[in-house]
């Protein structure tokens, strides 16, 4: 038998389209296991139960455990699902060394995958929400408040170009994406708010992360993402700075791709509460190698257009019409390109880095 997918059909047109074609290469190699995990309360447009799928290739308790998820930001999860059928369209699954075990987690954030929306159901941003919960949240930044009110204009829904292009002459470019990117905690009807509890994303991650937890000596994760960066280029981003063991790490692994938000190399600011910080609360005495695959897309402003009119669709209760459909559209275009070349440069890249991880992490174990 052939591959169950060539390239240009790894791609998917909505949320239970590339659903089905992850479980169909995943049945295909046969998986140890794989669990559906229902998001309460919601259904997908169809009418059917929105899920998170985790598929487990190799030993359950393998030493070795390679973590490939997608769509922990909803629509981000284009990128990630071809990625995830494509290395279940290979050999990779049925060839895994002895002592290794590949998970692939499909769409962390069902809901937002299914409604074109990077935040969850609760317009929470899914990779803010993994602060510690026993403590109070970190303060906004200082220009939080400010550029949120701009991004919710009164009554038509207008791209704030020109308040947008002062505060770029104001403030360092840098601190004014810091200052967006980073979170928030205290505007559930802004951008990248974190919410004020675990979400059900949360949660069901970290139950997974037990369970890898009790065998493994070594979890490599890969998250995949788009939407930051030149287009079609895939960004290695880790939060660890580079001369760190981790970093270092990373570097031998996957080259000059890799990228530190610590360092401020990396496109993306280094932000509160991502998904990282879960294996700092959670994973004691194991080695852990973590990396967020960030594949670009179009300008800055222009994903920054979409997000904005999103945002304020939602807040304004908003489910049909003209502005609602272009908020869609904008966002469809903004994270996942319909276009050949982008998808071609996704899967080419985010096999490679898979592929690097597999030998890195095998490496390691010996
Ligand atoms: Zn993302």
């Amino acid at each position: 038998m052939g591959k169950p997918y060539e390239n240009n059909r790894l791609f998917s047109d909505s949320y239970v389209e590339a659903r089905t074609k992850f479980r169909d290469a995943a049945q295909y190699v046969h998986p140890t296991a794989h669990d559906v995990l229902t998001l309460p309360g919601f259904s997908d447009p169809d009418g059917d139960p929105l899920t998170t799928d985790i598929s487990w290739h190799g030993p359950q308790n393998a030493r070795g455990v390679l973590i490939l998820s997608s769509g922990l930001h909803g629509i981000e999860g284009y990128a990630g699902s071809a990625i995830q059928t494509a290395i279940l369209s290979t050999s990779i699954p049925k060839d895994l060394p002895k002592d290794i075990a590949l998970v692939t987690v499909h769409a962390l954030n069902p809901y937002g995958f299914a409604y074109g929306r990077r935040v969850n159901e609760d317009n929470i941003d899914l990779n803010r929400n993994f602060i510690d919960w026993s403590k109070a949240p970190p303060p906004d930044h200082p220009l939080t408040a400010e550029i949120n009110d701009l991004m919710l204009p009164e009554e038509k829904w207008k791209f704030p170009f020109l308040s947008i292009a002062g505060l770029y002459l104001k403030h360092k470019p840098k601190e004014l994406q810091k200052a967006l990117q980073q979170g928030q905690y205290s505007r559930p009807d802004g951008l990248f708010y974190g919410g004020n509890k675990a979400t059900w994303t949360n949660r069901i991650w970290n139950n997974l992360l037990d369970r890898i937890e009790m065998s493994s000596d070594h979890i490599v994760h890969i998250d995949i993402h788009s939407g930051l960066g030149p287009y079609g280029k895939g960004e290695i981003i880790i939060t660890a700075p580079t001369h760190s063991p981790m970093g270092q790490r990373a570097k031998s692994w996957w080259g000059n791709a890799v990228k530190s938000s610590a360092d401020g190399a990396s496109v993306s600011a280094l932000v509160h509460g991502d998904i990282i910080e879960s294996f700092n609360l959670a994973a004691q005495n194991k080695t852990v190698t973590q990396m967020t695959l960030e594949f670009g897309t179009y300008a800055k402003l222009d994903v920054l257009h979409a997000l904005a009119m999103d945002n304020w669709v939602y807040v304004n209760g908003m489910t049909a019409g003209a502005a609602f459909e272009e908020a869609r559209s904008r966002m469809k275009e903004a994270f996942a390109p319909h276009r050949d070349d982008w998808r071609q440069k996704v899967i080419t890249q985010g096999t490679h880095a898979v592929n690097a991880a597999l030998t890195g992490l095998q490496n390691s174990l010996q």
